[in-house]
């Protein structure tokens, strides 16, 4: 391409058959990723000298040719990350993407659509609140009063979420209120915490229980006691599920507890709130629809690409009444009540278009996909636990809830110390690691070392897994010999 000479440059411009061919063949790589990403090895392994060695290079004040900046980018940068749609990507939570939304997201950026307010851009606007309401229904919100904002994650819904909690329940001071989550709860809830300006006498923890839930006796006792001495219970924050095990807290107590205290009910649902779509998930997510605020993740569990996060809230002005500002550069803007800008529901003014990767996405592929694709994940980390518990070499330290479980090598019969057995896991995700053919790393429960598998990709299958297993059976069979000296 022509670049290096085009007297353009500084339009930023190339000719049409320029675009054309670059357009092409970065489509061409997509499509191959998608074609082949099986075939590859899901883990990226370099240290900061190597892609310092690679990658630093002084400012590029001349041009080059595009074709080049874009064959290095394919050949050095593209394959030195993880492959988190990957069917071996077991661990933190896989990105399962889909092609649909990937389309979508370059449709969003190839026409740079400004989603902050309703005159820039009224269908864009109008696609929020239509696939807002979609996620209202299925989480059982009222679709009338309910609201909510696509973010880019789930801690940015978090963090949205807590400043709306504060000023609904506090209003300006905030001197003396205090708030409560679980030992379980995502560190995004405790960093959202602190950058809202709470100091940490005002954070209460709350231990969980043998099944890693909420403990409701330590959470209405902690509560009690800050109230004699004054202080101001505002808000609990509730897993649904945990990150860790996908254990969804008991959410109709707690939010009984609120509705008697007079406090905000958030339940951070990024991990585990897709999982409504499924009959089994549903059961355990009952009493999600009696959250003030919710935080779902469309970008873990309803396959959606990077970014897009959601908060959903009871009454769509709380967010209106926290997040509004009217500076006088926005005036010939406002529009009317009802035509929503969303840079009136959060943080951010200039936003990309979120909304449509879900919709088009999900009119494409119907709900009905959705809900058998995450049945499936469900039923595949039950199948696992199956699998597991037939074997005498392993023990399940978390059985399979909402498509995570956890577990650990543990031979019966060979009496291995708690020491031993940590280091032999650890050892086991390390080599599975270092031989990239699947990533499948730890996780502390209960003081042990455990190994972790979150099974939200539908294109796992249980002979991915079994292979896997394999692999760590053989890995930890070496460690033993090396152990026992022989
Ligand atoms: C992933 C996760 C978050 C944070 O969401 P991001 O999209 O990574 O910002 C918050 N809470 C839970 C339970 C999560 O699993």
């Amino acid at each position: 391409m022509t670049t290096k000479n085009n007297p353009d440059n500084h339009k930023l411009t190339l000719s049409k058959e320029e675009m054309q061919r670059y357009g092409y063949k970065i489509i061409d790589h997509i499509l191959d990723h998608f074609e082949n990403q099986n075939n590859k090895k899901p883990v990226a392994q370099a240290s900061r000298e190597e892609m310092d060695s690679l990658l630093t290079e002084g400012i590029p004040n001349k041009p080059s040719p595009a074709n080049e900046v874009l064959d290095f980018v394919m050949d050095q940068v593209i394959p030195n990350s993880n492959i988190v749609s990957h069917p071996k990507s077991f661990s933190f939570v896989p990105g399962p993407s889909n092609y649909i939304s990937v389309m979508a997201d370059t449709i969003a950026t190839g026409f740079n659509i400004f989603s902050g307010g309703w005159a820039a851009s009224p269908a864009a606007a109008e696609l929020e609140i239509v696939t807002m309401n979609w996620l209202l229904e299925i989480f059982g919100f009222p679709t009338k009063n309910g609201g909510g904002i696509f973010t880019s994650g789930g801690s940015m819904a978090n963090l949205t979420a807590l400043v709306t909690a504060r000023r609904i329940k506090c209003g300006s001071d905030f001197s003396k209120a205090t708030i409560y989550l679980s030992d379980q709860a995502h560190s995004s809830n405790i960093k959202a915490i602190k950058v809202i300006g709470f100091k940490k006498e005002q954070i209460r923890i709350i231990p969980t229980d043998m099944e890693f839930k909420i403990s409701l006796n330590k959470l209405k006792n902690i509560i009690a006691r800050d109230r004699l001495e004054g202080l101001q219970p505002f808000c609990i924050i509730a897993s649904a599920g945990t990150t860790n095990t996908g254990t969804v807290d008991p959410l109709n107590e707690i939010a009984d507890i609120c509705e008697n205290e007079d406090m905000w009910f958030h339940i951070d649902g990024a991990y585990g709130g897709a999982a409504i779509l499924a009959s089994n998930g549903k059961r355990l997510l009952k009493g999600i629809e009696r959250a003030d605020s919710l935080t779902v993740d469309p970008h873990k569990w309803f396959f959606q690409p990077y970014e897009i996060g959601c908060l959903l809230v009871k009454n769509h002005n709380w967010l209106s009444s926290t997040f509004s500002e009217k500076p006088e550069y926005l005036r010939d803007i406002e529009g009317n009540e009802s035509e929503i800008n969303f840079y009136d529901h959060g943080i951010q003014l200039t936003r990309r278009f979120r909304a449509l990767k879900f919709y088009m996405s999900l009119k494409t592929f119907g709900l009905d996909s959705f809900r058998k694709a995450i049945t499936y994940n469900i039923n595949l980390a039950e199948q696992t636990e199956t699998l597991l518990r037939r074997s005498i070499l392993w023990e399940i330290t978390s059985p399979a809830t909402l498509a995570i479980i956890n577990f650990r090598y543990n031979p019966i019969r060979q009496n291995l110390s708690e020491e031993e057995l940590d280091h032999i896991n650890q050892n086991i995700s390390q080599k599975i690691v270092n031989s990239k053919e699947a990533l499948l790393v730890t996780t502390v429960l209960q003081g042990q070392i455990v190994l972790r598998m979150c099974l939200i990709n539908p294109r796992t299958t249980l002979e991915d897994i079994k292979n896997t297993l394999n692999k760590c059976e053989i890995y930890a069979q070496e460690q033993l010999l090396e152990v026992s000296g022989l």
